[in-house]
């Protein structure tokens, strides 16, 4: 029999931690950083204690109450006293490994907390993204997804809670087994080996995926970000599929497709699947994305800000296409260009940033003088393509700069000409934090009377971006339609919907499928 337990991603979107337990073995599903959970108790100057370990997280419910899959520095002496008689305690040992889908924080970032033996399977895209995304982020305890550093415990004296100082530091690297590449070149295993810091990593290189003992499917599938994959897994029930992200109507549909048919042919047990968008009813392409972009920048005149999703490599690459086409330099920041330059070690496709004319990179105004070694590396690799605010200023019309609201902060320096054209191609606030940035938002572009496109309005109590502005954003995830598509076709004995607000859209919608939907509870287990 075969029992799946719902720690994460029940009711909520994102922060996916799903335990599969069969005779042959445990198996977590995603392990990911649940955002919504995370804001209802803090927020950017009040987070969980680092010296504190986990006790914070444990406390306030943010991990699982799961002794024994967790880093032993981050557990403090007798951790586990105080939980044991809580009501989802677990004594939990030998887990043969993490399925990651994708590198979005909201299914990785809680790996952070994991024993580093445990091995995470992905694709070699995740790995080297997650890499990226770690080595040029800052340095977080909850963000070490794929490299940490130890804390070696010191009591206080006299100090009795559980809390430590760090004398000295060691560094590890997680196993990452991944599925689909398994010949890397000499420059992809070195961006593999090196970390930011000076000292060496205590070296795992990518590894076979054969070595699981369970047998494995991975279904490459369309996303917001590269390298999102679907897994199937061979159970004593029979196939379970676990969709992780996925979309039909991105550049890559076809690959969501292929892993629609072939989850098809293994007449599945089960299904685990999405529901961000169950609510939407259709979606806007890629190709529509560019279409619009390209008509309201080809008419704009000065300086052209371009505001989309960090890692959406897609849309990157949409905005480089209108950059080719409207005669501007698409200037992307440091980041992303670590990011391109990191793909490209996996995926030939990805343009050359060396090579890539209408490319530029920006440099900050303030930027450190001793930047860190990936920062160097960009300075160093693309040092012709670097601009500075200057160069921006003088020459408004000749560029689209990709910025986000966080990046605001440079406009005094640049200061952009009246009427320049702010486009806004990504989702509508969420949140009561995301509202009062988009309320910042407007007030910068009515301080340097830059024209928006495609930026949410509040109107009538809520924020809509107006009618005529609509078409710049496709979404990383499929509309209810296609998502009622995918489990007609794929037709699992047992659907289990995870990631959504609304999962009962599933019920509602398939009375007439035979097909048995599920609805989690969190904490709870299905015996599939
Ligand atoms: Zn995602």
């Amino acid at each position: 029999m075969v029992k799946l337990t719902f720690y994460g991603g029940v009711g909520e979107i994102g922060g996916n931690k799903i335990l599969l337990e069969d005779n042959k073995g445990k198996l977590l599903l995603d392990f990911g950083y649940p955002y919504s959970k995370y804001r209802d108790f803090y927020e950017e100057y009040l987070k969980p204690r680092p010296g504190a370990g986990l006790l914070d997280l444990l406390v306030m419910g943010l991990l699982p109450h799961l002794e024994g899959i967790y880093r032993g520095d981050l557990e403090a002496e007798n951790l586990w006293q105080q939980f044991r008689q809580s009501e989802h305690y677990r004594k939990l040992e030998d887990i043969d490994g993490i399925l990651l889908t994708h590198a979005h924080l909201d299914h990785s970032g809680h790996i952070s907390f994991l024993k580093e033996d445990v091995p995470v399977y992905s694709t070699a895209t995740t790995a080297f993204i997650a890499k990226a995304v770690q080595d040029s982020g800052r340095p977080a305890f909850d963000q070490q997804v794929c490299y940490f550093t130890s804390r070696v415990e010191e009591c206080l004296e006299g100090w009795k809670q559980g809390a430590y100082v760090t004398s000295s530091r060691e560094d590890h690297q997680r196993r990452f087994c991944v599925a689909d590449k398994h010949e890397l070149s000499e420059e992809a295993k070195k961006f593999w080996e090196k970390t930011t810091r000076k000292k060496k990593l205590d070296l795992q290189l990518l590894e076979d995926i054969d070595k699981c003992s369970f047998n494995l499917r991975y279904f490459p599938v369309d996303h917001s970000i590269p390298g999102a994959c679907s897994w199937g897994i061979e159970t004593s029930s029979g196939w379970v599929i676990y969709s992780g992200d996925l979309r039909l109507h991105g550049r890559h549909g076809k690959l969501t497709e292929s892993m629609i048919e072939e989850a098809a042919r293994l007449h599945p047990r089960a299904l685990i699947l999405e529901g961000t968008n169950v609510d939407k009813k259709a979606n806007i392409s890629e190709h529509e994305v560019y279409g619009n972009g390209f008509k309201a920048i080809n008419d704009a005149r000065g300086l052209v800000i371009a505001d989309f999703p960090p890692r959406d490599i897609n849309r990157l690459l949409t905005f480089l296409q209108i950059a080719r086409d409207t005669k501007r330099k698409l200037v992307i920041l440091p980041k992303d260009a670590y990011l391109l330059k990191t793909m490209r070690l996996l995926e030939p496709e990805i343009p050359d940033i060396a090579r890539e004319d209408a490319i530029a990179i920006y440099q900050k105004t303030t930027a450190s003088k001793s930047p860190d070694s990936w920062l160097r590396s960009i300075y160093q690799d693309y040092s012709s393509k670097i601009v500075l605010a200057k160069d921006i200023s003088s020459n408004q019309g000749g560029f689209i700069l990709c910025f986000s609201f966080w990046d605001l902060n440079e406009l005094p320096s640049i200061q952009p000409r009246a009427g320049s054209l702010y486009v806004f191609s990504s989702s509508e606030p969420h949140n009561e934090e995301q509202e009062m940035d988009f309320w910042r938002l407007h007030h910068w572009l009515e301080h340097f009377q830059l024209r928006a496109y495609g930026l949410p309005v509040y109107r009538n109590g809520k924020w809509e971006i107006p009618e005529e502005e609509k078409g710049l954003h496709a979404s990383g995830h499929a509309c209810g339609p296609d998502l009622l598509r995918i489990v007609r076709e794929i037709q699992p004995e047992l659907l289990i919907p995870v990631h959504s607000e609304k999962p009962e859209f599933y019920a509602d919608n398939l009375s007439d499928s035979g097909i048995n939907v599920m609805l989690p509870t969190e904490y709870g287990s299905v015996d599939v």
